[in-house]
């Protein structure tokens, strides 16, 4: 019995995170999302990811949306696979969507943070938040970074969206003490105008929904150097941001979060 009991804490603490099965029932149909065009990413190797556009043909906001980036950050993956579902059914009336939701697929099968990278190298450079603007022919990460850089170009991308998870709640964590896990419930926006706007609008619709102040989201400034929404804000100049819920919360809520955020940009800017 002790035995059995082993091996089962070994496979369950092997088997990481399993999507749940509303996920899984989207990600079968990747192959026949409608009103979308498919995009590959770093096609042909292990990390290749699919991408997703929705197109309203009429001009309007370009919003670019990543889940996955990090594999342990479960809500903001969860998320993005049901947003591919409800902009199916509920396509951009104005401007564009891209969507792309399992950015660290190998991430996101291993349920950690990063990719293993050759030894002697830093660890960071696994780690696609760390990787903007990245590498054309670099290591896998630097070239997924890039590509998500050249396509957020190429539509001329004006909010982007990166959705992830920290650890423990912002409000809840002593000032200065582990910075990155205590970003749960928390807006980072990049520090420009189209930002600042967006980022008042979301506060105050999401928070009204909030009963417990201390699960209210807060506003942070700045995303860290290299990350997805720190190169959109400073090289773009335009409405970035990472969406952080804390993963001690129960995860459906978590997940309507990152999707309440994603309706309230989408309604402010026309999308819907
Ligand atoms: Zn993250």
């Amino acid at each position: 019995m002790k035995k059995v009991f082993f091996i089962f804490l070994l496979f369950s603490s092997c088997a990481g995170y399993r999507l749940t099965q509303e996920a899984q029932i989207i990600l079968a149909d990747f192959d026949s999302v409608k009103n979308a065009e498919k995009i590959e990413l770093i096609a042909g190797t292990p990390y290749e990811t699919s991408g997703f556009l929705f197109d309203s043909g009429k001009p309007g906001e370009a919003i670019l949306i990543l889940g996955g980036t990090h594999g342990n950050e479960p809500a903001g993956y969860e998320a993005a696979l049901r947003l591919l579902q409800i902009l199916q059914t509920s396509p951009p009336q104005k401007g564009k969507v891209i969507l792309i939701p399992l950015a660290n697929r190998m991430s996101i099968d291993n349920y950690k943070r990063r990719v293993p990278v050759p030894k002697g190298i830093d660890k960071e450079k696994g780690n696609l938040n760390r990787c903007y603007p990245g590498e054309e022919m670099g290591l896998p990460m630097q070239q997924m970074a890039w590509q998500i850089q050249e396509l957020a170009r190429e539509h001329h991308v004006t909010i982007f969206i990166d959705m992830h998870e920290a650890r423990y709640l912002h409000l809840d964590t002593p000032k200065g003490s582990y910075r990155d896990q205590g970003l749960g419930q928390t807006l980072i926006y990049y520090p420009n105008e189209p930002s600042s706007w967006l980022t008042l609008n979301m506060l105050d619709q999401i928070n009204e929904t909030i009963d417990n102040p201390k699960y209210h989201f807060s506003a942070i400034e700045e995303p860290i150097l290299h990350s997805a929404a720190w190169w959109a804000g400073k090289e773009l100049g335009i409405a970035a941001f990472t969406f952080e819920t804390a993963r001690i919360l129960e995860l459906q809520q978590r997940i309507n979060w990152h999707l309440k955020l994603a309706e309230i940009v989408f309604k402010e800017s026309g999308i819907w």
